[in-house]
């Protein structure tokens, strides 16, 4: 009983299907969109919003920290890990442009990497920044990070250096995230809430979603941008699920806090947000327990945040904490940059962002949208 008004505009054949509404489906089909105006394009996601880490994440715009970076180099070497360094840095500039700083709440609050005071780390760190500030001149054109532990007391720490970068900043996620899918949408292509996918089958003109209670989706192309969650449709995919758990506080009268800081080689990070500390992190602590699509949080991994936070954040304050959440990341099983392929003739990946996605989702999402064009 299905008028052709319905078949021609809504339930016929798409010309390209996104599954997943994070920031990597939402661009890829905002891009595959620009690149063709005419072509239906439809978004499903299985939330009745966006539900994945695009709008779970600490809203740090950032592309890296120097223990980290050093990390990178060592493991990866030069060319591999400047490469990503500089596809983070165009990633952010990208996401600025396109969308506008004050769309997504950017606020250039500059980056800090923690060394608690004796770490060994900072040896290790100290020894070698003139190092990386050499290796990041051909991407930044000068130094990027300096020490500036004279601040240290002004942000109420408790903690030994401080390495700061003036070019991170920081994010309103749910503004990030609110704005992109009101562009997407204003440009014509249509977004469906509460669909989830169970599975796909490539056709001889396309592919075909089932969905879950039911139904059938088709389309000509299809992308799926389900990071963290795509074993269940891509059973063979190298990317595991990692949970991140997150802890926001009750708003700390007077907090000296301003920035994004990085600690423990990027294992933990946290923020001002409105007066509060947003705190997260901790996941090498449960590897295991952690690598898992199911939301929730644990006493091993919070009790490790708000460690941190009463010895190093907040010294000698009490304060309440107002929320706790987790979200889902996506990880190449041996580490490596996320993944953009054919997994069939019609159908695309693009998933695997790893802890990085504010700054490279629009870049991954681009590489979809050009292999599915
Ligand atoms: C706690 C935490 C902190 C983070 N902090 C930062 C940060 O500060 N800076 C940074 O750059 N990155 C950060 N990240 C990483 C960043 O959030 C991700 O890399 C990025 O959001 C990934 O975007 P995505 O669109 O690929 O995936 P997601 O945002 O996870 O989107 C995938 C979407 O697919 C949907 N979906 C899944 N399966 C199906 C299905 N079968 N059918 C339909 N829909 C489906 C999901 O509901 C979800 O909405 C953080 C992540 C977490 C969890």
């Amino acid at each position: 009983m299905e008028s052709i008004w319905e078949h021609r505009s809504f339930s016929g054949r798409a010309d390209l299907l996104v599954v997943g509404a994070g920031i990597t489906g939402l661009f890829t089909a905002l891009h595959a969109k620009r690149q063709s105006p005419l072509l239906r394009i439809t978004v499903v996601e299985r939330g009745m919003h966006p539900c994945g880490a695009s709008v779970k994440n600490a809203g740090f715009a950032c592309f890296g920290s120097p223990g980290q970076l050093l990390h990178d180099l060592d493991e990866e070497g030069a060319a591999t890990a400047l490469g990503r360094v500089e596809e983070r840095w165009r990633g952010l500039q990208e996401l600025r442009q396109t969308l506008g700083d004050d769309a997504i709440g950017y606020a250039p609050v500059g980056g800090y990497e923690v060394f608690p005071a004796g770490d060994p780390q900072y040896v290790a760190v100290a020894g070698r920044l003139g190092e990386l500030n050499q290796a990041l001149r051909g991407i930044f054109g000068h130094d990027v990070f300096s020490w500036q532990d004279g601040r240290i007391a002004a942000l109420g720490l408790h903690a030994g250096h401080l390495a700061w970068n003036a070019l991170e900043g920081s994010v309103d996620s749910g503004m990030l995230m609110r704005a992109l899918l009101q562009r997407v949408q204003g440009e014509g292509v249509e977004v469906r809430f509460s669909i989830g996918v169970e599975r796909w089958e490539e056709e001889a003109e396309g592919v075909v979603l089932h969905l879950q209670g039911g139904g059938t989706l088709r389309g000509r192309r299809a992308v799926i941008a389900t990071n963290g969650y795509t074993r269940a449709l891509v059973p063979g995919s190298d990317i595991l699920p990692g949970r991140g758990q997150v802890l926001l506080t009750a708003p700390v009268p007077g907090l000296r806090l301003k920035g994004t800081f990085h600690q423990d080689v990027g294992y933990y990070y946290y923020r001002d947000f409105h007066g509060r500390v947003l705190l997260g992190g901790g996941r090498h602590l449960d590897k295991a327990g952690e690598t898992t699509t199911g939301e929730g949080t644990t006493p091993l991994i919070q009790e490790a945040l708000e460690n941190l936070l009463h010895t190093t954040i907040l010294p000698g304050h009490t304060v309440r904490i107002e929320r706790r959440w987790s979200g889902i990341m996506g990880f190449r099983t041996h580490g490596g940059p996320p993944v953009v392929e054919h997994l069939s003739p019609h159908v695309v990946l693009a998933a695997g962002l790893g802890g990085i996605g504010v700054a490279v989702g629009i870049r991954v999402a681009r590489r979809a949208a050009e292999m599915v064009a």
